[in-house]
């Protein structure tokens, strides 16, 4: 998943070294996004798995509009969660019926964007539903509606289930027929159905077993109601390995049981897409977080490295994004990366709370002051993800090249 450049004892990322990165972002804290990674991670998986599966981009790992517009070229669709999210990507120039808006409480201006515009709805809720009834008709249009299905299993090993028991996404799998009974044909095209499980799964044989039972579960229903899918949306959830302790999806075996599985279901998928939408896989390691130490402090015999960034703009690295033990991303001294005489160092941001770690306890080189701190896999859930506004010492820049 990761893996460094170095030359002369710097780490190089995107081709440049940090200095560079720094003088051509217009300074630190930043964040730089690799395009060439983005595309030969789009493209390798792409050539890995079958051709019926359609790769589409959850936009909310990585909303850059450049970042959307440059990996949309190499995509089949775009997954997107809000209306500024529906705006970039149509921005992009792509067909808006491989445009797909989910997730729950979509505001009258999501929605009515999106039947305009001819985004497919993944609509989550019976009382969802009849909001875009109503707003097809009053405008003569008819809305693509696919139905987000609550199933009744979960994604074994998720870090974060999305599914199974009461949740707020999706429509229960038993009341899915009752729902789809009060469909008003004439401001309804019914597109198929989205069923995603869960997210950062790192686990080959739970990411199959979700697939088998998000497609077994969509043909249990469509002939609940006797109308047969144009697509299925099977999720994602392929986790990335932030950790040294965790093993990587082995993505060759994932696309080998993906073939396997499309191969015994093929008579019932010949008119229906299957769709893979996924997030963090796609840019996490095309993103690098770079940041500056700005004082160096010893206290009562350990050493801190206070930088010009931090949990402001790195939420998930700083561990308070949903994670139960905190562990560091990969992290290194980028300016001196190889020198052996190193030291234990706790690597904090500049904000008034202890909750702001960029790395604990972690065995670096020696630095001084204006020394570079790098945090990798930091292309997805970054910036966004972050509570930028805390207090107030501004946004992380953000660069694409
Ligand atoms: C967040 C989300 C994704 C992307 O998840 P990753 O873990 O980044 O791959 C995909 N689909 C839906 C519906 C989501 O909410």
């Amino acid at each position: 998943m990761l893996s460094i450049n170095k030359k002369d004892n710097q780490l190089v990322f995107a081709g440049k070294t940090p200095s560079d990165l720094e003088h051509i972002a217009g300074g630190t804290p930043c964040y730089i996004y690799d395009r060439n990674q983005i595309k030969n991670n789009i493209i390798a998986l792409k050539t890995l798995l079958p051709k019926k599966i359609k790769l589409h981009y959850a936009i909310k790992a990585n909303p850059m509009p450049n970042l959307v517009a440059h990996a949309a070229n190499y995509l089949d669709g775009l997954d997107v969660a809000s209306h500024q999210e529906l705006l970039t990507a149509l921005s992009t120039g792509i067909e808006p019926g491989k445009v797909s808006i989910a997730g729950p409480g979509k505001t009258e201006k999501s929605l009515l964007a999106a039947i305009i515009s001819g985004v497919v709805i993944n609509v989550e809720s019976k009382t969802e539903l009849i909001r875009i009834q109503k707003i097809a008709s009053l405008h003569k249009k008819q809305a693509n509606v696919a139905f987000r299905i609550n199933p009744d299993f979960e994604l074994k090993g998720a870090a974060m289930k999305m599914s199974g028991g009461p949740k707020q996404f999706g429509i229960d799998a038993e009341v899915f027929a009752e729902t789809f009974s009060m469909v008003n044909e004439q401001s309804i095209n019914f597109v198929g159905f989205h069923i995603f499980s869960g997210s950062q799964n790192l686990s080959v044989d739970a990411l199959l077993e979700s697939y088998r039972k998000a497609l077994e579960l969509a043909f249990v229903l469509s002939e609940q109601i006797n109308v047969l899918p144009k697509q299925i949306n099977i999720g994602g959830g392929i986790g990335v390995s932030y950790h040294s302790d965790q093993v990587p999806v082995d993505i060759k075996r994932l696309c080998l049981g993906l073939h396997e599985l499309l191969d015994e279901l093929a008579t019932k998928l010949v008119d229906t897409e299957v769709h893979l939408e996924l997030g963090r896989f796609l840019v996490a390691n095309a993103g690098m977080y770079l940041c500056k130490i700005v004082d160096i402090k010893e206290s009562r015999g350990k050493t801190f490295w206070v930088c010009d960034g931090g949990m402001h703009h790195h939420l998930a690295n700083s561990g308070n994004l949903g994670q139960v033990f905190r562990k560091n991303h990969p992290v290194f001294l980028a300016n001196c990366i190889d020198s052996t005489l190193t030291q234990h160092v706790d690597i904090v941001g500049p904000l008034c709370t202890p909750l702001d770690i960029i790395a604990s306890n972690i065995s670096l080189p020696m630095s001084e002051i204006g020394g570079y701190v790098a945090v990798m896999l930091s292309g997805a859930y970054g910036a966004s993800a972050s509570p930028q506004g805390f207090l107030s010492q501004g946004e992380a820049l953000e660069m694409l090249i």
